[in-house]
């Protein structure tokens, strides 16, 4: 990967749970920031990406910036360098579900994150890459992350209910354009926990190709070694940068950082 430049927000978004959403963001996060200043922000209420950098927040968290009742700083809740290069806005499960239920009926409450992002770079200078993990969900929080990035890509499983829903980040977001709530684009799918061997995965693969959607070349395998990730208290492709998965992801990230220079959206 070529070093430096900034590229922005990339927010990792699907309806569906469990197809690899937080495992990649901290991946990419994790490869991005050897090469770019890296900021990873966890809107998942669950915390699952704060988690997997073995961090555990207790009242300062994301979550309590995004009570917007009063000013708070971001960087009392920034968590610097999780790993070389790459800062964490951490979520813990009972702030972030109390800021959700404020943030759905506040006036403007879906611009939360993008003003919190906003005063963060005002303290801390600009991050080149911004990567934002969200809950599987199309709510408050999914629309917050798009309010505040400039890419979508929404990771997806070969079987037959996650190919579904593959397109519902993007139909949102294309809504979310309409209403002028924000420029971000849809820049792709990608397949993870990729069997190829499996003749479900060539049908599945021709269903995904009807939806016109771009699909990433690089496709993630499934295996063992990602899924016990969550033992290590930091990223797989940190901890075995050697692993086949770990030199997959690194491919990943490069492509999707390609795309993302080149404004390669759908
Ligand atoms: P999401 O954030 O979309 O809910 P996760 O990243 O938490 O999904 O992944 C769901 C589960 O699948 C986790 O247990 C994770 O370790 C596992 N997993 C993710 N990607 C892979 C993969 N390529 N191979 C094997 N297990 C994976
Ligand atoms: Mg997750």
């Amino acid at each position: 990967m070529g070093r430096g430049g900034a590229v922005t927000g990339l927010l990792l978004a699907s309806q569906k749970g469990g197809v690899g959403k937080t495992s990649l963001s901290v991946s990419l996060a994790s490869v991005f920031a050897q090469s770019r200043r890296t900021l990873l922000v966890d809107v998942d209420p669950q915390g699952s990406a704060t988690h997997l950098f073995g961090v555990h927040p207790a009242d300062r968290d994301l979550g309590w910036l995004l009570d917007m009742d009063e000013e708070r700083s971001p960087t009392d809740a920034l968590v610097t360098e999780v790993c070389p290069g790459l800062d964490l806005l951490p979520a813990n499960n009972d702030s972030m579900l109390a800021a959700e239920s404020k943030l759905q009926t506040m006036v403007g409450g879906h611009r939360a994150l993008q003003i919190i992002l906003d005063d963060l770079t005002k303290q801390v200078g600009p991050y080149d890459v911004v990567v934002v993990d969200t809950p599987s969900n199309l709510g408050i929080m999914t629309v917050n992350g798009m309010c505040a990035v400039d890419w979508v890509v929404t990771p997806f499983e070969l079987e037959g209910l996650s190919t579904m829903g593959v397109a519902r980040i993007s139909d949102l977001l294309a809504k979310c354009r309409r209403m002028g709530l924000t420029k971000a684009q849809f820049l792709g799918l990608i397949a993870n926990q990729y069997e190829p061997r499996l003749a479900l995965t060539k049908i599945m693969e021709q269903q995904v190709a009807r939806t016109g959607l771009r699909c990433f070349l690089t496709k993630i395998p499934r295996t063992v070694r990602l899924r016990e990730q969550t033992l290590l208290g930091r990223p797989l492709v940190l901890d075995s940068p050697d692993l086949p998965v770990s030199r997959t992801l690194t491919e990943l990230a490069d492509e999707v950082l390609d795309a993302m220079k080149g404004g390669h959206a759908q």
